[in-house]
């Protein structure tokens, strides 16, 4: 790639940080040892395995026997509705209650339960994309076996209201997971405060690498076996630990939990350059909620224009941005968490997702903001 590349999608992805990747090197290639192993170069695998798990332990205030190294944020929001689900069929309880604007991994997840048995309780989440803890208040019932909300939204960036959540839960005997993947990398997250029982987060998106994640667990919450095989994660997620990436995921969220209010201060002048100059663009719509949010991810909806020509366009500015919605099979498909603020899909498929980072510069932001303005006007123009 170009060195001139500026990236905009740090909810897709992140790169790697100097701190991550300089932590994972020696478990590469010098203590390559697996960490069951009871010779020398075993026992520093292990040593290692278990400094990560006290590191990502200290990051989210809770016990080293309550984090489960898994795969990445898929795994973990699998993992965790699967465990409640099953384990509270025993006692009758067959409801879940969630929102249609989860990750895919939560909503295809709760899909395959309604496919045995299960309901679905969808809340709504209002124009500004904000659950209300009232709603959760008045669906939850003895029916009820987990309520699974994510902290902070994917593409839009707001962040719900998970302590009130997590403490009506609470109360009612609920068990209540949140997939924090976007919270993560931008907030201090305190488990027990919060009331969560199950908590999931992914390596790559707070500069640690790509397929490793964990999966908070409260101690005494129901959690049954993911892979069976050997020892592993508390004896319920087999096979040899991917012990670089775990090393480098937490580091990764140690130097998150050291930097996080800097970051976002950092991030904050920034992306108010970027309000400020498309509140000012003729056509353009801000989605989500500008207080309720994580400074660092955007969304624009330009009226008649679809998301992925923008995308593609900017593309060959050598800027790299997210349109809301998916392809499917050559189809442009509307963006689900638009839909669901109640938008058209006109203006559901045209989402413009820009997310920020701790490497961008304002000089990179002048660049986008002059840009996709001039983007905007040459489509007008061929358009009108
Ligand atoms: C990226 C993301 C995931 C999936 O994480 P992976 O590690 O890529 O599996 C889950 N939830 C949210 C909110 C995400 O942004």
């Amino acid at each position: 790639m170009s060195k001139t590349y500026i990236y905009l999608d740090n909810a897709a992805t992140t790169r790697i940080s100097d701190r991550v990747f300089n932590a994972m090197q020696p478990y590469l290639r010098e203590s390559y040892g697996n960490p069951g192993g009871i010779y020398s170069l075993g026992r520093e695998a292990a040593r290692a395995l278990r400094d990560s798990r006290l590191m990502c332990a200290k990051a989210l205030s809770c016990e080293q026997g309550e984090i489960y190294f898994t795969s990445g944020g898929s795994e973990s929001d699998n993992w965790a509705i699967l465990s409640a689900a099953e384990s509270m069929r025993e006692q009758g309880k067959n409801r879940i209650v969630t929102t249609p604007f989860e990750h895919k991994a939560v909503l295809n997840t709760v899909k395959a339960l309604e496919k045995r048995g299960f309901e679905t309780v969808y809340l709504p989440v209002y124009e500004n994309g904000v659950v209300r803890a009232e709603d959760a208040e008045r669906v939850i019932d003895g029916k009820t076996a987990l309520v699974t909300i994510m902290y902070v939204n994917n593409e839009i960036g707001t962040i719900q209201p998970v302590r009130e959540i997590g403490e009506i839960c609470g109360k009612k005997g609920v068990l209540f997971h949140t997939d924090a993947v976007q919270a993560a990398p931008h907030m201090v997250i305190d488990t027990e405060k919060d009331g969560i029982d199950y908590l999931s987060v992914s390596g790559h998106k707070l500069h640690g690498p790509k397929g490793v994640g964990l999966l908070y667990c409260r101690k005494g919450a129901p959690l049954v076996p993911f892979v069976n095989g050997g020892t592993q994660e508390h004896g319920l997620r087999a096979g040899t630990e991917n012990l670089a990436s775990i090393v480098g995921l937490a580091e990764a969220m140690a130097e998150t939990k050291e930097n996080a209010e800097i970051e976002n201060k950092t991030v904050l002048p920034l992306t108010k350059k970027i309000t400020e100059a498309l509140d000012k663009t003729k056509g353009a719509r801000f989605n989500g909620d500008r207080t309720k949010r994580i400074p660092s991810i955007l969304n624009y909806s330009f009226e008649g224009i679809e998301s992925e020509s923008l995308v593609l366009q900017l593309d060959l500015k050598g800027i790299a941005c997210a349109g809301g919605s998916a392809c499917t099979s050559g189809d442009v498909l509307p963006s689900h968490v638009l839909m669901s603020l109640g938008m058209s899909e006109e203006l559901a498929r045209g989402g413009l997702r820009i997310s920020l980072g701790r490497y961008n510069t304002e000089a990179e932001i002048n660049i986008f903001i002059r840009e996709l303005t001039g983007i905007l006007e040459k489509l007008r123009r061929l358009r009108d």
